[in-house]
C-alpha cells in the first residue's frame, strides 16, 4: 500500500476527510448527473457523472490505494467492468482465460466478444505447461481467477506473471474472492485487477458494483477513455454503499474466513460429503502457493456430495444458509453452479472441469459457526 498506516485502518476510514467544506465523516453523495462550469473555459474538475463523479472518485481512489494501483474505476456490476476492459482489445486478439471461471464470464467471452472475432482460449493457470504450450502471437492478455470459481484452483500469480510479461501479454486478475484485504495481485505482478464489488467488497448483497484497477498511467488513461465512452459507471448512491461496505471489510472477511476454516474441516470428516475445495485446507493442491500469496484462506467452500441425488434435499432442508446465487456478503449462501452461476458453461466443459450435479458452492458470512455447522449438519444428514 502508498500509505503507511495498516490496511484495517485505512479501511475503516474509508472516506474519511473527503469533504474538507463541511467535515462530513461520511462521503458526501453527489446525485447529480452534471455540474456547472464558473466561466468559459473553466471547470470545478467535474464536467459530468459519467466522466467523473466526486462520491465515485473517493471510491475509485480507495481502491487505487488497496491495490497498489494507479487508478482505479467503478462500474455498474462486474461484468460492465470486464466487458468494458475487453474493448482495450481488438479482433483477431487472443485472450488466455482461467478454465474453471465465473459462468458469466465464460458467457460474456462466448457469446459477445467470440461473434467479434475476441476469442477466449480457457487454460489451467495452476498447471504452467499448459499455459506455456497455448500461446501464440495471438494472445495479447491473461484473465487469470485465483481461487477459481467455483473448484478453487491456485494460479502462482508471480510465475503466471513472468510468463505474460515474457509474451508481452496484459495479466488480468479477477479478485473477488479474495479482496485487496487478502490478496494484493499488482505488487505479484498483475497490470489489471477487477473486481465484483458486488461481493466482498460492498458485502451486504444489496447492490451490484464491478472495479477495475491499473498498474500503470498509461493503461489508466485507456481504461478512464472507454469508461467514459462506454458509460456503465456506478451511480453515486451505489458507489456510497460500496464505501460504506469497505469500512467493515478486514472485520468480515477476519469472521468469514475463520468460520469457513472450521466448516471446511468440519465437511471433510462428513460421510456423505465426497470432496472439499478450500485453499485453507492443507491436502488442498494449491495450499502452499496460495499461502505464500495470499493472506487468508477466503471463505468461499465448494464440495461433492456423495449422492448427487441428495443436493434437492440440502438445498430444501437448510434454514439459516440462504439457497441464492452470489456470494462475499454478511449472510451465508448455497449456490448450485450447474444450475446457477455456471448454468451458461457448455455442458462439455463443466464436465472436463468438474462443474457436476454433485457440487454444492458455499459463500461462508460472519453467522455464529456453530450455527451454520449445525443447520448443515441437518441438511446433509
Ligand atoms: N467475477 C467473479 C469471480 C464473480 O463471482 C462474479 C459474479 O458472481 C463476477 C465476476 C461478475 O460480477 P457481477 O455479478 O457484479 O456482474
Amino acid at each position: 500500500m502508498k500509505s503507511r498506516k495498516s490496511i484495517e485502518t485505512v479501511l475503516s476510514h474509508a472516506g474519511l476527510r473527503t469533504d474538507p467544506a463541511t467535515g462530513a465523516i461520511s462521503t458526501p453523495i453527489y446525485q447529480t448527473a452534471t455540474f456547472g462550469h464558473p466561466r468559459l473555459g473553466e471547470s470545478t474538475g467535474f464536467d459530468y457523472s459519467r466522466t467523473s463523479n466526486p462520491t465515485r472518485l473517493v471510491l475509485e481512489r480507495m481502491l487505487a490505494d488497496l491495490e497498489q494501483g494507479n487508478r482505479a474505476f467503478a462500474f455498474s456490476s462486474g461484468m460492465a467492468a470486464i466487458a468494458s476492459l475487453m474493448t482495450l482489445f481488438k479482433p483477431g486478439d487472443k485472450v488466455l482465460v482461467s478454465d474453471d471461471l465465473y459462468g458469466g464470464t465464460y458467457r460474456l467471452f462466448e457469446k459477445i466478444f467470440k461473434p467479434w472475432d475476441l476469442n477466449a482460449d480457457f487454460v489451467d493457470f495452476s498447471n504452467l505447461p499448459s499455459v506455456e504450450k497455448r500461446i501464440d502471437r495471438s494472445v495479447k492478455a491473461f484473465f487469470v481467477e485465483t481461487p477459481t470459481n467455483p473448484l478453487m484452483k491456485i494460479a502462482d500469480l508471480k510465475k503466471v506473471g513472468r510468463i505474460a510479461r515474457a509474451h508481452e501479454a496484459l495479466m488480468i486478475v479477477d479478485n473477488t474472492f479474495m479482496t485487496p484485504f487478502c490478496q494484493q495481485p499488482i505488487p505479484l505482478g498483475a497490470d489489471i485487477v477487477v473486481h465484483s464489488g458486488t461481493k466482498y467488497l460492498s458485502g451486504h448483497n444489496d447492490t451490484l458494483s464491478g472495479m477495475v484497477v491499473a498498474k500503470m498511467a498509461g493503461l489508466a488513461e485507456k481504461i478512464g477513455f472507454t469508461q467514459n465512452a462506454t458509460g456503465a459507471v456506478l451511480s453515486p448512491f451505489d458507489s456510497w454503499l460500496v464505501l460504506r461496505g469497505l469500512k467493515t471489510l478486514a472485520l468480515r472477511m477476519d469472521r468469514s474466513q475463520e468460520n469457513a476454516a472450521k466448516i471446511a474441516i468440519w465437511l471433510t470428516k462428513h460421510k456423505n460429503v465426497r470432496a472439499v475445495y478450500f485453499p485453507g485446507l492443507a491436502t488442498h493442491p494449491g495450499h502452499r502457493v496460495h499461502k505464500a500469496q495470499a493472506s487468508g484462506p477466503g471463505a468461499i467452500i465448494s464440495f461433492r456430495v456423495a449422492k448427487s441425488s441428495a443436493v434437492r434435499r440440502i438445498i430444501d432442508r437448510v434454514k439459516i444458509i440462504t439457497f441464492a446465487e452470489s456470494l462475499g456478503g454478511v449472510e451465508s449462501l448455497i449456490t448450485y453452479p450447474i444450475s446457477q452461476t455456471h448454468a451458461d458453461i457448455c455442458a462439455a466443459m463443466r464436465d472436463r472441469i468438474g462443474v457436476t450435479d454433485d457440487l454444492l458452492r458455499l459463500s461462508i458470512g460472519i453467522e455464529s459457526r456453530d450455527d451454520l455447522i449445525n443447520d448443515l449438519d441437518q441438511a446433509i444428514g
